[in-house]
């Protein structure tokens, strides 16, 4: 038997005073997986598709290097003030399987796993994968919880229409989204936009799609407190999404990812507005765009374990 931390019932992560964190499997955080317990209240997957992309390709290794780069997560979690796998039973759910050749059979099977899923714990982590599994992820919840606010990071809108005439792209999960009513239009906001548009009306149709956007620029102005008030003023208290696209941070502090854009924001900056989250009503999260050809050192994928981490606290929180 692997020792394991316990705590309320709950299963937790391996004892790491009993087995080194270096040693062993990698599920998320070297918590257990679906199958060696019976009761979930937050389950992270992952979804190791890359199909969707339109520059660097590699997203699909994605969710394996952020399991293997969260080793060294720990059970308290002191800006939250909570232990996230004693408060609530988080497991490793494994990848959903999707065909890498078939964008819309991948969206279909993606949207099957995650409400076979949603059947089974209360919440769901997706670790991506690119941004395109963010369209059926949000038709699964939608059936759950109908339109959802959608707080979305990330150095670009995903509001686009068509690229090379395909309709469900990593550039296109939010239009797609919004058209089908799958978002609550009057709580949408993205923070972290910047680079270089196609032209000032791609800002007209994001709006129109319901979206407000906190740019990147904006940060040094209204800094981290002022996100998220601008943040918790849009979602009020509507259940809220959360779709975090690694290239929201700065390439500094997120290299390994297919469309990297300069002056993101700094690792500290996501993790402290991802930790306001415990008072939103969150109902599901991803982070994608993790491309670990590109990555240096886990650079990347320790960006990403962390973010990861503070999302499931803020779920455990209020399981
Ligand atoms: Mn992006
Ligand atoms: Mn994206």
């Amino acid at each position: 038997m692997t020792p394991r931390i316990t705590h309320d019932g709950h299963v937790g992560q391996v004892d790491a005073t009993v087995v080194p964190r270096f040693a062993g499997p990698a599920t998320f955080a070297r918590l257990p997986r679906i199958d060696e317990v019976s009761d979930v209240d937050v389950a992270v997957v992952g979804v190791p598709f890359d199909s969707g992309v339109s520059y660097r390709p590699g997203a699909r290794f994605g969710p394996a290097h952020v399991r293997e780069s969260s080793r060294l997560l720990r059970p308290y979690n002191p800006a939250q003030d909570v232990e996230p796998f004693a408060r609530a039973q988080v497991v490793d759910a494994g990848d959903l399987a999707v065909n890498p050749f078939a964008v819309e059979e991948a969206i279909g099977q993606v949207r099957a796993g995650a409400t076979a899923l949603l059947e089974r714990a209360g919440r769901l982590m997706t670790i991506g994968g690119d941004h395109t599994i963010a369209l059926p992820l949000l038709r699964a919840l939608h059936a759950v919880h109908g339109p959802v606010a959608v707080v979305h990071f990330d150095a670009h809108l995903d509001t686009w229409d068509t690229y090379f005439g395909a309709d469900f792209t990593h550039g296109t999960p939010f239009r797609r989204a919004s058209e089908e009513g799958l978002l609550d239009r009057s709580g949408c906001l993205h923070v972290g936009i910047r680079g270089p548009l196609y032209s000032a009306r791609d800002l007209v149709e994001d709006a129109e799609l319901g979206f407000q956007v906190v740019h990147a620029r904006e940060m040094d102005d209204i800094g981290v407190r002022g996100v998220v008030e601008r943040i918790r003023a849009r979602v009020e208290e509507r259940p809220v999404y959360v779709s975090v696209d690694i290239d929201v941070l700065d390439p500094a502090f997120a290299p390994g990812t297919g469309t990297p854009e300069a002056g993101g924001l700094t690792s500290r900056e996501l993790l402290a507005v991802l930790r306001s989250f415990a008072d939103l009503d969150l109902v599901g999260a991803d982070l994608v765009e993790v491309a670990p050809a590109y990555d240096h050192a886990e650079i990347t994928g320790i960006a990403a374990s962390h973010a990861a981490y503070e999302l499931v606290s803020a779920m455990a929180s209020r399981s």
